[in-house]
């Protein structure tokens, strides 16, 4: 017989592991399921983390790590899987999730699965990813060390990948569609003090150059038409995420993908609650996310204790 939790966490990144934190405290019999082997989530790629109260510069993945050894100096217990599907067998009944390695079930569950690079679909996108583009600027930054790179996009991502491209990259044009970018002012001012970056502003990509490997961008400036080609060896896709909320289609509601849900992570199912990056909320930062777990696991254990 399947042996049935008080609470299953489905995903590790901030929002999931301080969920794992909370539960343990509030003695709640607790799995995770984490898709990765490595707990953390985005955090990892992030190079550095300059606004996480306390911390201040510390790298991504090194935050990941105490995150992780945080939730299981208090005994947090993991799986490795990936939830394909959630059945809620209704009020006052289990959930039941499915997994490619098992079955888990659980009398409530944390959707907290966080969310992934959005694409842009351009031509030579797909066939040229990992032989020049990239969707993380910490992961594969390193070889192109001395080459020509472009970052696409506006927001954080973009603007930190690029300042961090810019350590070691000769040149790194940032292509933005519009003039002004969404990114924080802090990182606007340390991206525009960098002299090897260009801005190429009003633009966009419209498709990825190369034989096997990248060799230039084809880029259109949206208020004039004029197009050309920039000479780049590496390509860097930082157009937004998109949430990881497939595997719960049907099971509660969704707004543009993202399980609609509140700061109480309470949604629209009955014991399913969800908290970080994939559910509907105004600002997604690891803060935010750490905020959503303690949030839902205190929602959790009231709808638990009613019985
Ligand atoms: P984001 O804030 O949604 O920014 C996406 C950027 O890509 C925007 O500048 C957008 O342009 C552009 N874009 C979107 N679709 C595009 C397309 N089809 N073609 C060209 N450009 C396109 O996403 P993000 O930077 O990945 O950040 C994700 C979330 O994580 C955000 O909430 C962010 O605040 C958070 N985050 C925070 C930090 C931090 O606090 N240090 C670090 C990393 C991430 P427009 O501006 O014109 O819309």
């Amino acid at each position: 017989m399947t042996h049935i939790y008080d609470l299953i966490i489905i995903g590790s990144g901030p929002a999931g592991l301080s969920a794992a934190i909370y539960a343990q405290r509030a003695r709640l019999d607790t799995l995770v399921i984490e898709k990765a082997m490595v707990s953390g989530g985005q955090v990892l790629t992030t190079y550095e983390v300059d606004n996480y109260p306390g911390l201040p510069g510390i790298g991504g993945y090194d935050l990941g790590l105490k995150l992780r050894e945080h939730a299981d100096k208090l005994g947090a217990r993991f799986a490795e899987d990936e939830v394909q599907s959630v059945e809620d067998k209704g009020p006052g009944q289990t959930k039941v999730v499915h997994g490619f390695g098992g079955t888990y079930e659980a009398k409530a569950l944390i959707l907290a699965t966080g969310a992934i690079h959005r694409k842009l679909g351009i031509p030579g996108e797909e066939t040229l990813a990992g032989a020049g583009v990239s969707y993380c600027a910490t992961c594969d930054g390193a070889f192109f060390r001395n080459k020509v790179t472009a970052v696409i996009g506006g927001g954080d991502v973009a603007v930190e990948d690029a300042i961090f491209l810019a350590r070691m990259c000769s040149k790194v044009y940032v292509i933005h569609r519009r003039d002004e970018l969404r990114a924080a002012k802090s990182l606007q001012e340390s991206l525009f003090a960098l002299d090897n970056v260009e801005i190429v502003w009003d633009t966009v990509a419209d498709a990825v150059c190369g034989e096997g490997m990248v060799n230039g961008l084809e880029v259109t400036n949206v208020k004039t038409g004029e197009k050309r080609k920039l000479e780049v060896q590496g390509v860097f896709i930082a157009v937004g995420i998109s949430p990881e909320s497939k595997p719960f289609e049907g099971l509660a509601e969704m707004e543009h993908g993202y399980i609609k849900a509140g700061e109480d992570g309470v949604t629209s199912a009955e014991g399913i609650f969800a908290a970080g990056d994939v559910r509907t909320k105004q600002l997604r930062q690891i803060i935010t996310a750490a905020a959503d777990g303690a949030n839902a696991v205190t929602s959790a254990e009231r709808f638990l204790s009613r019985g």
